[in-house]
């Protein structure tokens, strides 16, 4: 079937919805059709290995917008329907069920995919590469109080989900190469206290090990570590990190960086076509360099700035996307560059439980995270803006 919209959105996450607010606030009525991969209606991620698990949240509470949202819009969903190749000279996208749109501007909302371990089994379908509400659903039904799961990767997913399923009386064992827990974010002594609590609660826990096989047989997993240790679970879940969807863009021939390069209005190489979200490698204003963000908040405000200015809004983006976690007790807030390979700086009001911590660089503070303290994020943004010299001395108390 031939069509075609004035905007076409690829990627029912986060940022493709946002998209639509953001046209709908410069053009009231101009055409727009969504592609969502995955057969439901744009949902939020972060309840996946958090809220859900906690009852804290329901499936049908975590819908960005009521079915109804979309007619009133004048928006069309093709939902369960993936686009395959976009051609930006005739301003073309065909999708795997026959389609041929033709469209005016082009949002590519298309996220991330997860990587798969490569090692012998890694790709076996059981694997759970937990990313969609289908991977919750599935992985909710098999989490049975009293069954077990071996948890591979240690970063965001391996760390929520593990907190997740022990809360829920499942076993959980966990594997990951790295020396100790979250090490790409948390500081040494953070993440070693973050995991002897992990370990209190009776989370096993396995750092500085790799798997090298995984095996599935009659139900149960066995995964071999590279020092031919041997484990065995019910479950599988791997969370070993993820790569933006750039196909495609990479098709299309539109420059790519480390995502689909974007300039500050969120506009790709091609002038009709623009990316937000996981998959958009853009210019950081505020740190002074392109980067990748793959957070909620990243995808909420690049997906409505990307809507507006496919519009004719022409706005930069100059928001600073904050993330957050919870981790059994230990919750928080960050914002900027938040890498534990910067000099950290802990002010503590309770040693590894309640402080907050700034990430230097240069003298300067590039990242701030809020540990169980709530509600500054707008004055850890304003801190990492101000660009000013910072020392350890003067940092303490600046956050209360
Ligand atoms: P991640 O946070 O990058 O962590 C990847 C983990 O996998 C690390 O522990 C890494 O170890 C490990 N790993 C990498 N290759 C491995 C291998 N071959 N064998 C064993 N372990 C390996 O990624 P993620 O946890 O998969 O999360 C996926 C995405 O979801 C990310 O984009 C994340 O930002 C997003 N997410 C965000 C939140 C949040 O904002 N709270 C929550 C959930 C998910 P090393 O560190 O030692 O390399």
């Amino acid at each position: 079937m031939k069509g075609e919209y004035k905007y076409v959105i690829v990627g029912g996450g986060l940022a493709g919805a946002s998209a639509i607010k953001g046209i709908r606030e410069h053009d009231k009525d101009g055409s727009i059709l969504l592609y969502g991969a995955e057969p439901h209606r744009p949902y939020d991620r972060p309840p996946l290995s958090k809220k859900l698990w906690f009852g804290k949240k329901k499936v049908e509470e975590i819908f960005i917008d009521p079915p109804g949202f979309y007619e009133e819009n004048g928006v069309e969903l093709r939902l369960g329907v993936k686009a395959v190749s976009l051609d930006a000279k005739a301003a073309e996208l065909k999708d795997d069920a026959g389609n041929v749109t033709r469209y005016g501007k082009l949002l590519l909302a298309t996220g991330a995919a997860p990587k798969k371990l490569p090692i012998p089994g890694g790709s076996l379908s059981e694997v759970c590469y937990y990313r969609s509400l289908d991977d919750y659903s599935r992985l909710r039904e098999k989490a049975a109080e009293g069954s077990s799961a071996i948890i591979i990767g240690g970063g965001f997913i391996g760390s929520e989900l593990a907190a997740a399923l022990s809360a829920n009386n499942v076993s959980v064992t966990m594997l990951f190469p790295s020396p100790y827990l979250c090490s790409r974010v948390l500081p040494k002594a953070l993440g070693y206290a973050v995991q002897d609590d992990f370990i209190k609660r009776g989370v096993r826990v396995f750092a500085n090990t790799s798997p090298s096989s995984i095996e599935y047989r009659n139900g149960r997993f066995t995964v071999t570590a590279s020092d031919h240790r041997l484990f065995e679970s019910d479950m599988l879940i791997a969370g070993a990190g993820v790569a933006p969807s750039v196909e495609l863009a990479e098709g299309a021939g539109l420059i790519l960086g480390d995502g689909i390069d974007v300039d500050t209005r969120l506009r790709t190489s091609d002038p009709d076509i623009y990316a937000a979200g996981d998959a958009a490698y853009f210019p950081y204003r505020e740190l002074g360099r392109r980067m990748r963000v793959e957070h909620w908040d990243n995808a909420l405000s690049q997906g409505k700035l990307a809507g507006e200015n496919m519009a004719g809004a022409g706005k930069e983006y100059v928001h600073m996307p904050y993330f957050f976690s919870d981790l059994f007790d230990f919750g928080y807030e960050a914002v900027g560059e938040v890498s534990s390979n910067l000099e950290v700086v802990a002010d503590w009001e309770e040693e590894n439980k309640k402080g907050v911590l700034y990430y230097l660089k240069g003298g300067l503070v590039k990242g701030v995270m809020l540990c169980n303290v709530w509600d500054k994020v707008d004055e850890a943004r304003e801190l990492i803006r101000k660009k000013e010299p910072a020392s350890p001395k003067g940092l303490m108390g600046w956050i209360r």
